[in-house]
C-alpha cells in the first residue's frame, strides 16, 4: 500500500492527464486470470485501462512460455516497443509471466532489449507497485530474476474482462513433470489457496451477477494436497455448489491419473456443474503415455470416463492430444484414432509435438518427420469433425440451457451450452449475460440453431 500511495503521487508530478496502461496476455488462462490482477492493480494505482499500445504510458507483456515459437514472437512484440519507448519516456516498458522465469530469457532481455524497464516473475505479482516507485525515483531498470517463490497473496484487485464469464485459480504450479512439459519448472511446485479464500471471491462473483465461472490450476484434482486443512477437490467444488444462484462451475485442468470417483459424485449431485469434463488424454497408446510420464494407462482413463457416464445421464468429455510425441509409431497414433472414436469427445484440441528445451522430451529421440505428424493430426481433426456433427445432430429437437454472450446488429444473438457448443437465435429482447431456454431447431457449420422459449 505504501508503494501505490508513492507511486500515485508521482504520477500525479509526471502526467497532466490520467495516465493509460495496456496489459496484453499471451498463452492460457491462468495467464489472462494474472492479467486481470495487474489491470487491477494498475487500475487501483489510477491508470485509464486501454486496449491500445500506442496510446499507453505503461506497457506489460505477459508472457507465456509453453512453446518456443511463442517466445520468439513475443520477442518480436517486444521488439516493436522501442519506437513507442522513445516518442514517450514516461512510459514504463514492463515484461512478466512464465517467459521470464528462465534466467536465459532475462538474460536475454538485458542484453537486447535495454528499454525494458521492469521483468518480474510469475509468482510475485504483488512487487511490480514496488518496482515502478524503484523505476521512477532511482532511474534504474528493475530487472528481477526468477524468485522460487511459494506464499500466495490474497486481495488483489482485479478488473475482469468479463461480464457474465470469470475465472478464479484455486491453486498454482504443477509437480507432474510430463516429459514434454515446462510449466513445472516455470511457474513452480504445487500450491492451494486456502478454500475460505476462494469461497470469498466466488460469492462476490455470484453476488456481483457472474454466472459461468472456471476454477482454474494445472492439475485441479490434486488440490488441497498442501493444505493444512484436510479437504480435496471434490470437497471444495461441494462447498462452492452451496453458495445460492443461477450460476455454472467449469474446472480445468483435471488431471486423469488424480480425478477420482468422488469428484464424478459431486458433479452428478450438483447440476450447476457443468457435465463437460476436460481430461486431458495426451495419447491413445499406454508405451506413449509411459514415455511422457502421465502416470496413468488407457485402461484407467476409460474407467473413469465410464464410471462418469454411469452415473451423470448427458456427461460429455474434451480433450488434448498431442500428436507425434518421440518415437511414437504409427500404430501407436493409430491407438489414438481408436480413443478418440471411443470416447467421442464434444472438444478436441490437437497439437503436433513442438520440443521445449528445458523439457526430458527435448532430448528423446525423434524418427518421424513433421510432414507425416502433419498428415496424422489433419486425420484426427477430420475423425472429430465428423464426431462433432453427429453430436450437433444429436442436439435437434431438445431443450437446453444456454448462456447468452452476443447480440448482433440483426437482432440475433449467440449462446453457449455448458459444454461450449455455440446456438444462434433470434429474440425481441435483449438477454444478453442471462440463461436463456432454447429449443434447438436445427444445425449451420459447427453452431446449432434455436427457438427462444423462455
Ligand atoms: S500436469 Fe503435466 S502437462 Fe499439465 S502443467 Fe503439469 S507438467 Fe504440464
Amino acid at each position: 500500500m505504501n508503494y501505490i500511495e508513492k507511486i500515485r503521487n508521482i504520477l500525479q508530478d509526471r502526467f497532466t492527464e490520467t495516465p493509460k496502461a495496456n496489459v496484453v496476455t499471451f498463452g492460457c488462462a491462468q495467464n489472462e486470470n494474472d492479467s486481470e490482477k495487474i489491470r487491477g492493480l494498475l487500475s487501483h494505482i489510477g491508470y485509464s485501462i486501454t486496449d491500445s499500445i500506442e496510446s499507453s504510458d505503461m506497457v506489460v507483456y505477459n508472457t507465456c512460455a509453453i512453446r518456443e515459437n511463442a517466445e520468439l514472437k513475443i520477442f518480436g512484440n517486444i521488439g516493436k516497443l522501442k519506437a513507442l519507448k522513445a516518442a514517450n519516456p514516461n512510459m514504463i516498458v514492463a515484461v512478466c509471466g512464465c517467459m521470464v522465469m528462465q534466467q536465459h530469457i532475462v538474460d536475454k532481455i538485458k542484453k537486447s532489449y535495454p528499454f525494458v524497464d521492469i521483468v518480474f516473475g510469475v509468482n510475485n505479482l504483488e512487487v511490480l507497485p514496488q518496482l515502478m516507485c524503484d523505476r521512477y525515483t532511482q532511474d534504474k531498470k528493475q530487472i528481477l530474476s526468477p524468485i522460487d517463490k511459494t506464499d500466495i497473496v490474497e486481495d488483489f484487485p482485479i478488473l475482469r474482462s468479463g461480464k457474465s464469464k470469470a475465472s478464479i485459480s484455486i491453486m498454482f504450479g504443477c509437480d507432474n513433470f510430463c516429459s514434454y512439459c515446462i510449466v513445472p519448472y516455470v511457474r513452480g511446485r504445487e500450491r492451494s489457496r486456502k478454500p475460505q479464500d476462494i469461497m470469498a471471491e466466488f460469492r462476490q462473483l455470484i453476488a456481483d451477477g457472474y454466472k459461468d465461472i472456471t476454477l482454474l490450476g494445472q492439475n485441479v484434482n490434486s488440490y488441497g494436497k498442501n493444505l493444512e486443512e484436510k479437504i480435496d477437490f471434490a470437497d471444495l467444488l461441494q462447498m462452492l455448489c452451496t453458495v445460492p444462484g443461477e450460476y455454472v462451475i467449469h474446472f480445468m485442468s483435471s488431471h486423469p491419473k488424480d480425478i477420482n470417483k468422488k469428484v464424478i459424485d459431486v458433479i452428478r449431485d450438483n447440476p450447476q456443474i457443468s457435465r463437460q469434463i476436460h481430461l486431458p488424454v495426451q495419447a491413445g497408446n499406454d508405451r506413449v503415455l509411459k514415455e511422457m510420464n502421465r502416470r496413468y494407462t488407457i485402461g484407467q482413463y476409460m474407467d473413469i470416463i465410464n464410471y462418469a457416464r454411469q452415473q451423470i445421464e448427458d456427461v460429455s468429455f474434451s480433450s488434448d492430444i498431442i500428436v507425434g510425441f518421440p518415437g511414437e509409431t504409427y500404430e501407436e497414433y493409430l491407438d489414438t484414432e481408436k480413443l478418440v472414436k471411443d470416447v467421442r469427445f464434444t472438444q478436441l484440441f490437437t497439437y503436433i509435438y513442438s520440443p521445449r528445451t528445458g523439457t526430458k522430451a527435448a532430448d528423446m529421440e525423434d524418427n518421424i518427420s513433421y510432414k507425416e505428424k502433419t498428415v496424422w493430426l489433419n486425420r484426427l481433426i477430420k475423425i472429430q469433425q465428423n464426431i462433432v456433427f453427429e453430436h450437433l445432430n444429436s442436439y435437434i429437437g431438445k431443450t437446453v440451457t444456454a448462456l447468452v454472450e452476443e447480440k448482433y446488429e440483426d437482432g440475433s444473438y449467440t449462446a453457449r451450452l455448458s459444454n461450449t457448443f455455440v446456438v444462434k437465435f433470434n429474440s425481441d429482447s435483449d438477454f444478453t449475460d442471462q440463461f436463456v431456454k432454447l429449443k434447438i431447431t436445427g444445425k449451420k457449420g459447427t453452431s446449432l440453431t434455436a427457438e427462444l422459449l423462455k
